[in-house]
């Protein structure tokens, strides 16, 4: 079966129009996710396919010039909006200049068809190569399987260029006819169709994983110390309390209590208390080894779980980190310098108790208001 070359050009115009009008209409300027660059990377290519598909009906130079040009923008944008989602700053210079290389080539190459088919498959295959790579790049920071798609459809453009610069080469037809309805036409249009919706798709489910992603990140860390919150503290501590109750091994909570904390309040300042509270978690977060989790438990309390971390370990630990908040100096908002100590309550898992994740915390807690009781600045084991 022949297809129809005009009429897949035609198919291939329609739906780049609707994908870019649909990434403009959900696109925002304050996210800065490359939505932005994609829509006008569609607006490009329905212009490019138009002129291109007006070949012999408009000037030869607008038509594969101006056409041609116009699709290597296209690639231009989508590396500046890959650019753009991967909060990496583009050089400028790198992802235009094939654009000019290509316009200034196709203008001295008019009477060379096959020239002119050859060069700008390959400076177009070098631009889908060079996104594929900065997607390749970056999978691990990415999140989710948006980016697969991505791949995909650059990685049929990249086949799509191949086959046309082997063709250009390998058989007699001629591939400059760009609305001829030969077989390599007819495989171009339908593919790079296919490619242009997998890759808008991708983008647009990437930006979703990643606001998925970030709510997440909110709904399970403290606004103001980004440590971990309450909810997940219980998610971590279930899981480490089964384990520990399964292994045999040691587990181990510290509440921690700033001393005082009213009157820091009081004499520097709200605001000032709050970056005390931050404070206090960088001096936590620094002593922490990367099993270990700390999360914000209520006002000024902190609670640290520790796996595998028996009681004489964890006194250690704690006795490190009570000296490290004692001697260290927060600034407060007017300059003033301010210093506080903290109160810590340690309790280990016995071995083999069949404790609740409810009894842990309130032993642990009931040894910080030991502490308390005993002077502050201490730290109190139950
Ligand atoms: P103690 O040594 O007995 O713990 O004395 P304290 O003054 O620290 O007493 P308490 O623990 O009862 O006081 C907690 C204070 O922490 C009360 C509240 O004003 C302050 N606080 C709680 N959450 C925040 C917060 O998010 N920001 C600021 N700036 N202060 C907070
Ligand atoms: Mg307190
Ligand atoms: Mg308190």
């Amino acid at each position: 079966m022949l297809l129809h070359t005009p009429s897949l050009m035609l198919v291939n115009i329609a739906v780049t129009a609707t994908l870019g009008l649909s990434l403009a209409a959900v696109a925002s300027r304050t996210r800065r996710d490359g939505l932005t660059f994609w829509a006008w990377a569609m607006a490009t290519h329905t212009l490019s396919y138009t002129l291109l598909s007006l070949r012999g009906q408009i000037s030869d130079v607008v038509s594969m010039v101006v056409g041609t040009g116009l699709l290597s923008a296209t690639m231009a944008l989508f590396t500046e909006g890959l650019y753009q989602f991967q909060r990496r700053r583009p050089t400028r210079g790198l992802v235009w200049s094939p654009v000019v290389l290509l316009v200034v080539a196709m203008s001295f190459l008019m009477e060379d068809p096959k020239a002119r088919v050859v060069l700008s498959a390959l400076i177009l295959l070098v631009q889908s190569v060079v996104i594929l790579v900065l997607l390749i790049q970056k999978h691990q920071d990415t999140v989710g399987r948006g980016q697969y798609f991505e791949m995909a459809g650059f990685a049929i453009l990249i086949l799509i260029f191949v086959f046309r610069i082997v063709g250009a080469f390998a058989t007699s037809t001629d591939l400059s006819s760009i609305t001829a309805s030969n077989q390599m036409q007819t495989g171009t249009f339908l593919l790079s169709t296919i490619a242009l919706v997998l890759i808008c798709l991708g983008l647009v489910v990437m930006t979703k994983e990643r606001a998925d992603a970030q709510n997440l990140d909110m709904a399970l860390h403290d606004a103001l110390t980004g440590l971990s919150n309450r909810r997940l503290i219980v998610e971590t501590l279930t899981q480490h309390l089964a384990q520990a109750q399964r292994s045999g091994r040691a587990l181990t909570l510290l509440m921690i209590d700033i001393d005082f904390f009213k009157r820091v309040n009081d004499t520097f300042g709200h605001q000032s208390g709050d970056r005390a509270l931050r404070g206090l978690a960088d001096c936590i977060r620094g002593r922490l080894r990367a099993q270990d989790m700390a999360g914000r438990w209520g006002g000024e309390e902190f609670l640290v779980v520790l796996p595998d971390t028996d009681a004489q370990g964890a006194v250690t630990l704690a006795e490190q980190l009570r000296r490290t908040v004692e001697q260290a100096r927060f600034e407060a908002t007017d300059g003033r310098t301010m210093q506080f100590t903290i109160s810590i309550g340690l309790h280990t898992l016995p071995a083999s108790a069949a404790e609740s994740i409810d009894d842990m915390v309130a032993a642990a807690d009931k040894a910080m208001y030991m502490a308390k009781q005993n002077g502050r600045n201490r730290v109190e084991s139950l």
